[in-house]
C-alpha cells in the first residue's frame, strides 16, 4: 500500500484547522480505490493561538493526523521545508489551512499523476478579492523573473502542488536558507502538469501577508533566482562613461569652435547627484547578494522543532 502526505503549513490558524480536516477528508475517499493510505501532517509555524491543541484534539480521534511544531514563527518556507522533510509519503502535495487550495482538485490531480507526471501543480487564473494594487506589482513581478530568470516561474502560482516522493528528496537536497519555493520547484524540474483554477478566498481568518512583507519575499525570489542585477551595475557604468565622453567632446569641441566659457554649476549638480545615485543603488544590489550568502555560509537550520507527533 502505497501513502499520500498532505503537508498544511498553519500560522495562528485555530479556525481552520479542523475545517480542512473535515473538507479534505471529504475529498480523499477516490485514495481507497488507488491503495493508498492517507497521512496529513500539520506544521505549526510558531502560532500563538490554539492552533496545537485544534491539531491535537484531531489526533485523538484519527491516527492519522501528524503534527510538527516550531519553536518560533520560521515562515511558511520554513514550514513547507519541514513538511516534505517530516512526510512519508510516496506522494506529497503541500495545502494552505485556509482552504484556498480546493481539495476538490486532488482527484484530477491524481488522475495526472497516473498519465505519468512527477508533479502536478497549480496557478489560478484570477485574483479576485485581491487588491487591485497587489495583483498588478505581483503580474510585474511575474514579468521580471521571466526575463531575467533561467528558471521558470509561473504567474499565479499556487504552492499547491502534488508530487512523487523522487521530486520531494531532490527539493529537499536543497538545502539553502534563503528559499523561494516557486523557484525551487522549477529548478529541479521533472515532468509538471498545469491545472489552472478561479481564485478561492480564504474560509476563516486575515492573511499574513501585507504588502511589504510580499515585496521583501519578491525581493528574495529575484536575489534566489537571477543574478541579473548584479550585471545591471555594470551595464550603467559602461553607459556611464561612454555618455561622459560623448559629453567631454562636445564641450572641448564647442570650446574651440565657438570659445563658449564652460559654465554649469547647476548641470554640474545634477550628474553628481545621478551618478552618485546610480552608485549607491548598484553598492545596494551588492548588498542584498552579500547578506543573502552571508545568511547562508551560516548554515543555521531552517527550523527548530518545539513539538513532534
Ligand atoms: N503561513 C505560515 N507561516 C507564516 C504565514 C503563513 O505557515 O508565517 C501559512 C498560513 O497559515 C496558510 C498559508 O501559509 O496556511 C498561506 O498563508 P496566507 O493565507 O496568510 O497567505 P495568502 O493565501 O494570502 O497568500
Ligand atoms: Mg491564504
Amino acid at each position: 500500500m502505497g501513502l499520500l502526505s498532505v503537508i498544511v503549513p498553519c500560522f495562528d490558524e485555530e479556525e481552520n484547522v479542523p475545517l480542512f480536516y473535515e473538507e479534505l477528508l471529504k475529498h480523499t475517499s477516490f485514495l481507497t480505490d488507488r491503495d493508498l493510505e492517507l497521512e496529513i501532517l500539520y506544521v505549526d509555524d510558531g502560532s500563538g493561538d490554539n492552533t496545537v491543541m485544534e491539531v491535537k484534539k484531531l489526533r485523538e480521534k484519527d491516527e492519522r493526523v501528524h503534527l510538527v511544531s516550531f519553536s518560533r514563527n520560521f515562515g511558511k518556507e520554513a514550514a513547507m521545508f519541514a513538511g516534505l522533510e517530516n512526510s512519508r509519503g510516496d506522494y506529497v502535495v503541500m495545502m494552505d489551512v485556509d482552504l484556498q487550495d480546493p481539495p476538490a482538485l486532488l482527484p484530477e490531480m491524481f488522475s495526472y499523476m497516473e498519465q505519468g507526471y512527477d508533479s502536478v501543480a497549480t496557478r489560478r487564473v484570477s485574483r479576485k478579492g485581491e487588491p487591485p494594487v497587489r495583483s498588478f506589482f505581483a503580474r510585474m513581478f511575474y514579468r521580471l523573473m521571466k526575463k531575467i530568470s533561467k528558471t521558470e516561474i509561473m504567474d499565479g502560482a499556487r504552492d499547491y502542488r502534488l508530487m512523487t516522493r523522487q521530486m520531494v528528496d531532490a527539493i529537499l537536497a536543497m538545502r539553502e536558507y534563503n528559499r523561494f519555493t516557486k523557484g525551487i520547484f522549477g529548478w529541479v524540474g521533472f515532468r509538471t502538469k498545469w491545472l489552472e483554477y478561479e481564485n478561492v478566498e480564504r474560509v476563516k481568518g486575515e492573511t499574513k501577508w501585507n504588502f511589504w512583507k510580499l515585496f521583501l519575499y519578491s525581493l528574495d525570489g529575484i536575489t534566489a533566482f537571477s543574478t541579473a542585477p548584479l550585471m545591471l551595475a555594470s551595464v550603467v557604468g559602461v553607459l556611464f562613461c561612454i555618455v561622459a565622453f560623448l559629453m567631454i567632446v562636445f564641450i572641448i569641441v564647442r570650446k574651440m569652435i565657438f570659445g563658449d566659457p564652460v559654465s554649469g554649476w547647476p548641470s554640474l549638480v545634477c550628474i553628481i547627484l545621478m551618478t552618485s545615485g546610480v552608485q549607491f543603488f548598484c553598492t545596494g544590489i551588492l548588498g542584498q547578494y552579500l547578506a543573502k550568502t552571508y545568511m547562508e555560509v551560516k548554515k543555521r537550520p531552517i527550523y527548530l522543532v518545539r513539538e513532534k507527533f
